[in-house]
């Protein structure tokens, strides 16, 4: 790409597209007021200041957090670090960490942050990230200190499971559900003390706040050391204990998170209402399979399966063609990358096929019906092509 120089760089980060992939909608400026105001009563702009601790207790009482409960974050990224700085600390002697190539650069940045040496392992085609059957006979196992697991596109791994390999093999494991915060909500399974879940709160996350994120603790233990890893190692006194960041929340976003949480269940309602329109408009042109939305992945997406790579990338070019944007979401996995890596890591297969056959189609709370029709209707002509009959295939992402 030509060097561009600052001001262009930025303004030629606006869409082009008629129907954008994704269109956050956070609380406007009214709904922050109240929860601004208290910051010019309190003069406590950050340091786990009370519209936080506020914040905290809300999402500890919606997630069920009897023992242990939220350390609020600045960031998903933040969170994933502070969640590796508490389980497994920086890298020691076992410098290996195991991650999925399938996931969002922030994952393996934060094992890289975290002093570990990646490790990219290919996911399983159900679940579309690591398998810890398949992990516990790993090679290179001896050497690992630190598991990171996805949770693609907010869909939960068995958290059950990973608890168990990690108690078992001893191995810290952090799971990186930053896209799961609606998930997270529909699953009514106890989480597992042993294992940190990390949330993020960014704009495009279902339930965002601008930057933000928490690590999910389900034990008061996990937690105290989960705070003061992103509280530069304090709480309570000034004495540091334990590998840290300054990674905390702050006041300001924790007033917009408040909000955001006041307006949660209407937000969640129309999500609902408009997947379930989408379905409908898939339905009507005969599409199959019909996209997903919602259920086990997150609202924050649409996804559309593609029987081929070259019906994706039809799919993908005639959705330009009309001004619609999509989006491979974790790019062709994290060992295609051109200029980031190269990482040790495994063979890909399923990497390879499921990262050009799942595109992220638009979606948000308030996508207009005229845009659904459209998609599933490109969807339906591109799908209505067998798949022996060759499609032309660009390869751009
Ligand atoms: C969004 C996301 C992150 C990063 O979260 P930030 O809040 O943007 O730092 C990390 N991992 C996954 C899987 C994500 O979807």
């Amino acid at each position: 790409m030509k060097q561009q120089n600052q001001p262009d760089l930025f303004s030629s980060l606006a869409t082009p597209f008629r129907v954008p992939v994704a269109k956050p909608m956070l609380p406007k400026a009214q709904a922050l007021m109240p929860y601004l105001e208290k910051l010019d009563e309190s003069r406590t702009y950050s340091n786990l200041g009370p519209v936080s601790q506020r914040l905290k207790q809300r999402l500890d009482r919606l997630f069920g957090l009897t023992h242990g409960g939220c350390a609020l974050t600045a960031s998903g990224s933040a969170a994933l670090i502070g969640a590796i700085l508490a389980t497994a600390g920086r890298a020691d002697k076992k410098r290996v960490a195991l991650c999925p190539s399938y996931t969002f650069v922030a994952t393996v940045s934060a094992v890289q942050n975290c002093g570990y040496d990646p490790h990219l392992v290919d996911v399983c085609a159900n679940k579309w990230t690591l398998d810890p059957k398949a992990l516990i006979n790993h090679a290179r196992l001896g050497e690992v200190g630190l598991i990171v697991v996805t949770a693609p596109y907010g869909r939960l791994p068995d958290l059950a499971a990973w608890s168990a390999f990690s108690t078992d093999t001893g191995i810290p494991v952090v799971i990186d559900a930053a896209a799961s915060f609606d998930v997270l909500l529909r699953n009514r399974k106890p989480l597992p003390k042993a294992v940190p879940v990390v949330l993020s709160f960014h704009a495009t996350k279902a339930f965002g706040c601008g930057e933000g994120g928490a690590i999910v603790c389900a034990a008061p233990d996990m937690l105290l050391r989960a705070v003061r890893a992103i509280n530069n190692g304090f709480l309570g006194n000034r004495n540091v204990i334990g590998d840290n960041i300054n990674g905390k929340m702050s006041e300001y976003h924790a007033c917009v998170a408040m909000a955001a949480l006041d307006e949660w269940g209407p937000k969640l309602a129309q999500f609902k209402f408009t997947a379930s329109a989408y379905v409908q408009a898939a339905k009507s042109w005969g599409m199959k399979p019909l996209p997903m939305i919602g259920g086990p992945t997150s609202f924050a997406y649409g996804l559309a399966r593609l029987p081929t790579d070259a019906h994706a990338q039809e799919l993908r070019e005639q959705l330009h063609g009309a001004g619609i944007d999509s989006r491979f979401w974790y790019g062709y996995g994290l060992h295609a990358e051109t200029d980031f890596g190269p990482f040790a890591c495994d063979k890909m297969p399923i990497t390879n096929t499921l990262s050009r056959r799942l595109l992220g189609l638009p979606f948000f709370g308030d996508l207009p019906a005229e845009a659904m029709h459209d998609i599933c209707q490109i969807m339906a002509r591109v799908l209505a092509v067998s798949p022996a009959t060759p499609l032309q295939s660009g390869a751009q992402l």
